[in-house]
């Protein structure tokens, strides 16, 4: 039987490991961002708060004395490679915005989970620290969740009158 700390640890590794992952994708959407400032700006505003997030998870999992982090390396190389396939689509800006508000909803579950189990640890220096995360990434996706409509129609319009529309 695994027992309730040693799931925690595994699950607060992954969830470092996924915020690894979304510094890849959030710096490459800010890079590449043209004709969208809104979107752009709170790209920018996330990836800080993001690598922020992954210094605080560094921070329990060193505090834990956990395994090694080297379970990044393949998350890595998956997302440069979304990252790439989005790139030769012509609808970029949309499919990146589609893709981060799915990601920020898999982090939303997966510190859901981490939640629970810090409460079952009474662990309330982990409860802190991952209620704070939760607020930045409920934030991200709210805003995501907003702006998708506008930014479909600033898309389409640009699309139509023949501005560059991808990015
Ligand atoms: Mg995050
Ligand atoms: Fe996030």
């Amino acid at each position: 039987m695994t027992h309730v700390q040693d799931h925690f640890n595994i699950w607060l590794r992954d969830a470092f490991a996924a915020e690894g992952q979304s510094i890849t994708m959030l710096t490459s959407q800010a890079k590449r961002i043209q004709n969208y400032p809104d979107i752009k700006g709170r790209v920018e505003e996330h990836l800080v708060e993001t690598e922020n997030q992954q210094e605080l998870l560094r921070g329990l999992l060193e505090r834990n004395a956990g395994p090694p982090l080297i379970r990044t390396v393949a998350g890595k190389l998956s997302t440069a490679a979304q990252g790439i396939s989005g790139m030769l689509a012509g609808d970029e800006i949309v499919k990146g915005a589609m893709a981060t508000y799915i990601f920020e909803q898999g982090e939303i579950a997966s510190y859901r989970v981490l939640l629970a189990a810090a409460d079952e640890l009474g662990d309330a220096e982990a409860q802190d620290v991952l209620s704070r995360i939760m607020e930045q990434e409920l934030a991200m996706a709210g805003w995501l969740y907003d702006h998708l409509d506008v930014l479909t129609r600033i898309y389409l319009m640009r699309d139509e009158r023949d501005l560059q529309a991808k990015r």
